[in-house]
């Protein structure tokens, strides 16, 4: 029986995707249509750009499942006309995408490494920068980015605290969870990277009092979501020193408007939400391999828990 599948995204990313889903479908072994238009009741699985024109599921009557291609589901989960599964989207090639930007970041507030790039003056400076093992870092969320990042932290020598809403146990990483972990990670933490999703129950997790639990002069790095800061809180703390330097890569309104604090503030770095995509080839094998399992009558891998909101 052949699969019908509607590729519902934006126009653009039809032409990045064809090709590689098309040679993943076929390499799963799966008999297939895959389109941008069918008639609703038709479809059997929906490959899903939540900003696609897509909004409302009603009419896919048939539908088995809805495969996501961001990460990130906090503009589908709560969408109350899709009954079916939800599959989020765990790629290798954004993974990796992800621990290379956060490494680079990290990095650069470890080696003070603007002073050096700002600071040709002709003075011979050497504050010589302290070993990563001096240099404690917490990652709030510790799924498949925040344990991929702390993994390649570790590696290079830092300390690192992880914190997540369950427990875990991850070698070489000090794991906290729950709201007294929450204190403990943020108490030592001179970089706090966010790997959060943005729910209902991470809203503002970085807030005034929060940000006064971490040691004078913390930087953080943010490439989760906009929401997890509540900006006024992060800009006050910037004020007085207690924060040294925010990177930030989402935002609560995308594209950052021109006239936001943020854009001018010496002690923000802002980045266009480009912390890492979802790489079509390697996101193309993920889909193929759930539509497979789901025709296979096998469990869908990535599943969203939607009481949770990720
Ligand atoms: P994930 O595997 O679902 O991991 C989420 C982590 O957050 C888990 O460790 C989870 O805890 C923890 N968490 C969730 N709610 C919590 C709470 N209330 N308290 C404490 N911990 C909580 O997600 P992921 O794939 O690592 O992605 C994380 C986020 O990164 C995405 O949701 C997306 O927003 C963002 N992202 C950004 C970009 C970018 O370019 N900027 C790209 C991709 C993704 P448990 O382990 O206990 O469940």
């Amino acid at each position: 029986m052949t699969v019908n599948i509607l590729f519902a995204a934006r126009a653009e990313r039809w032409d990045t995707y064809r090709q590689p889903l098309t040679e993943a479908l076929t390499a799963a072994g799966l008999r297939f249509d895959l389109r941008t238009d069918f008639a609703p009741d038709q479809v059997d699985y929906i490959v899903y750009a939540p900003n696609s024109d897509v909004q409302d599921f009603t009419p896919y009557t048939g539908l088995k499942a809805v495969l996501n291609l961001w990460a990130g589901v906090e503009d589908v989960a709560p969408n109350p006309t899709l009954t079916v599964p939800l599959a989020r989207m765990v790629d290798d090639g954004l993974t990796r995408g992800m621990v290379e930007w956060v490494t680079g970041h990290v990095l650069r507030h470890h080696l003070d490494i603007d002073t050096y790039i700002h600071g040709q003056d002709g003075i011979w400076r050497r504050d010589i920068p302290p070993l990563a093992g001096d240099r404690p870092v917490t990652i709030l969320g510790l799924g498949t980015l925040g344990q991929a990042c702390a993994a390649a932290l570790t590696s290079l020598g830092f300390p690192v605290t992880g914190w997540s809403r369950s427990a875990k146990d991850m070698p070489g990483v000090t794991c906290r969870h729950g709201a007294d972990g929450l204190t403990q990670a943020l108490a030592t933490a001179q970089i706090v990277v966010l790997l959060l999703p943005d729910t209902a129950a991470t809203t503002d997790i970085l807030n005034a009092e929060t940000l006064s639990l971490l040691p004078r002069g913390a930087v953080i790095i943010n490439p989760g979501r906009g929401p997890l800061i509540d900006d006024d809180a992060l800009l006050a703390a910037l004020e007085t020193g207690q924060v040294a330097h925010a990177t930030l890569d989402v935002f609560r309104t995308e594209p950052l408007p021109a006239d936001h604090a943020y854009w001018s503030h010496p002690q923000v770095t802002v980045t266009p939400h480009i912390a890492s995509e979802t790489r079509p080839e390697t996101a193309s094998r993920v889909i193929a391999e759930n539509i497979r399992r789901g025709e296979a009558g096998a469990g869908f891998l990535h599943l969203v828990d939607r009481s949770l909101g990720y």
